[in-house]
């Protein structure tokens, strides 16, 4: 039996520059690339582009999977809930007019926030690296790797 030895293949440096983590976030947040903030993130409305036209990052293969549902029901959450709550202990509505307010409330702040939260999601996992390159093989059209 061989015993376990570490991996002799490390986790690649990505191959852009990291900008500051807020910058990285702000940037996402506001549909600009995390690397170089010169051109749109996405290509649809939640599709993110394959790679930034002005840098070439390769943005598609970043993977935010779950995060940014998550994050924008967190917020949305916070928001939408202590709402409810003053405005059922102050006025005591009946429960239609509840629903009729808070339910299209509620949809509305989610597809609001969605887009930029996961915009700084996708820039959060750029500043710390998370390209994609880490679980797979480099995809045609990838720059050399460096480090590592
Ligand atoms: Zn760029």
């Amino acid at each position: 039996m061989v015993p376990w030895q570490p991996s002799s293949r490390s986790v690649p440096a990505p191959a852009w520059p990291k900008p500051p983590f807020w910058t990285a976030l702000g940037r996402g947040a506001v549909n600009r690339c995390p690397i170089c903030g010169q051109a749109p993130l996405f290509a649809g409305f939640l599709r993110v582009r394959d790679s930034c036209p002005h840098c070439e990052a390769p943005l598609g293969r970043i993977r935010a999977d779950d995060a940014p549902p998550y994050f924008t029901i967190v917020i949305v959450g916070h928001i939408v809930i202590p709402l409810m709550l003053m405005v059922e202990r102050q006025h005591e509505p009946a429960l239609w007019v509840m629903a009729a307010i808070f339910l299209p409330m509620t949809l509305v702040l989610s597809l609001l926030f969605l887009r930029p939260v996961k915009g700084a999601t996708v820039g959060l996992m750029m500043r710390l690296g998370l390209t994609g390159r880490e679980q797979g093989p480099d995809a045609p059209g990838d720059p050399p790797r460096t480090g590592g």
